[in-house]
């Protein structure tokens, strides 16, 4: 199939820009993190903490938020981590898993591996159902311990976790793990790269529990995505599109699925007029650009009243996590 993706859809392009910004964003996120935690351990000048790093601790963020949901207490040492969640999540409720398809960096990575390897044959696009099903429950799986870790914690519990020196300093444990990576460690993410350029989407379908959790909020979306059975003429261009692996041309005249990630690319490569539509509570039509544009804007404005209310930095000083840091990750010094 031929998308002429960037010319005649402007919504995949801008969604194209917006993962490829975001990826920008976070791989410099990466290397100011990088400099700050060399410039904690060399005994250097203060150096700037990117607080988006917060975004790659999910269990610090569940956490902080079943102590938020008991006491009404937000967090001030990992503020962000907790903010991206509640985005996340609140707009999946309107947008889908708009985080999955529109932000988050292993998306983009698994759709560029799948669009690298072309048409080629010996790719599997949809598992067989007896291997799909059951592999579906793995993120599931995760979504229901996540689920029982938020309702089963005691309030009590949360806010000592919360209080311990290992919290405080989580971003820069998960840093020296990634910047400290053994054999195994590689061989895993290689196997993971590798399994999802051959088979479609493998890690955000089967194995991510963040792609669960936002699929399941997606479910109430007052967007409903509807394919108008008569105009429909069964081309299947939306399906083959999808990066979500959704049945969208055939079934049921409105999609519904917890893998929908709200990306809009099946309306926009939709060919005919009115088939595939997105629309608010069933009734009015929305352009997958608008719908997009939408999205982002509930985001990046969340993002911003949140730098407003000082709900964005960590309370921790740069002295502050010196001391945990030696404390917490050198205590043979
Ligand atoms: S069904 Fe459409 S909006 Fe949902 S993931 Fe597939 S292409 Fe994107
Ligand atoms: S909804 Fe559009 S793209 Fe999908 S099968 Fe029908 S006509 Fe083809």
């Amino acid at each position: 199939m031929k998308v002429k993706y960037y010319r005649d859809n402007p919504a995949i392009f801008l969604r194209r820009g917006v993962q490829l910004l975001s990826l920008g964003i976070i791989l410099l996120a990466a290397f100011q993190f990088g400099e700050f935690v060399s410039a904690l351990r060399s005994g250097g000048a203060e150096s700037y903490r990117p607080p988006i790093v917060e975004g790659f601790l999910p269990v610090a963020a569940v956490v902080a938020l079943r102590n938020f949901a008991a006491t009404g207490v937000f967090d001030v040492v990992h503020p962000a981590g907790l903010i991206i969640l509640i985005l996340a999540l609140g707009t999946a409720f309107i947008f889908r898993r708009g985080l999955c398809s529109w932000l988050c960096p292993l998306g983009l990575l698994s759709e560029s591996l799948w669009r690298l390897g072309g048409k080629a044959k010996w790719r599997i696009a949809r598992l067989p159902r007896y291997i799909d099903y059951p592999l579906l429950w793995l993120k599931y799986a995760a979504f229901i311990v996540i689920l029982k870790y938020f309702f089963f914690m005691g309030a009590k519990d949360a806010a000592a976790f919360m209080r311990m020196p290992y919290y405080a300093i989580s971003d820069i444990k998960m840093f020296d793990m990634f910047g400290g990576l053994s054999w195994i460690g590689f061989a895993i993410i290689g196997g993971l790269l590798l399994l999802t350029f051959f088979v479609r989407s493998f890690w955000c379908r089967y194995l991510c529990p963040y792609g669960a959790v936002l699929g399941f909020a997606g479910l109430f979306s007052p967007f409903v995505l509807s394919r108008d059975k008569k105009s429909c003429t069964g081309c299947g261009k939306c399906q083959r599109a999808c990066p979500g692996i959704v049945n969208v041309a055939k079934g049921r005249a409105v999609v519904l699925s917890t893998e929908c990630t709200g990306c809009a690319t099946c309306v926009s490569v939709c060919p005919e007029k009115g088939a595939l539509t997105f629309r608010f509570f069933g009734l009015v039509k929305v352009k997958p650009l608008i719908f997009g544009i939408l999205f982002l804007t509930l985001f990046f404005g969340g993002v911003y009243l949140a730098k407003g209310e000082g709900l964005w930095e960590s309370s921790l000083k740069f002295e502050q996590y010196r001391r945990l840091d030696r404390v917490m990750n050198r205590p043979h010094r």
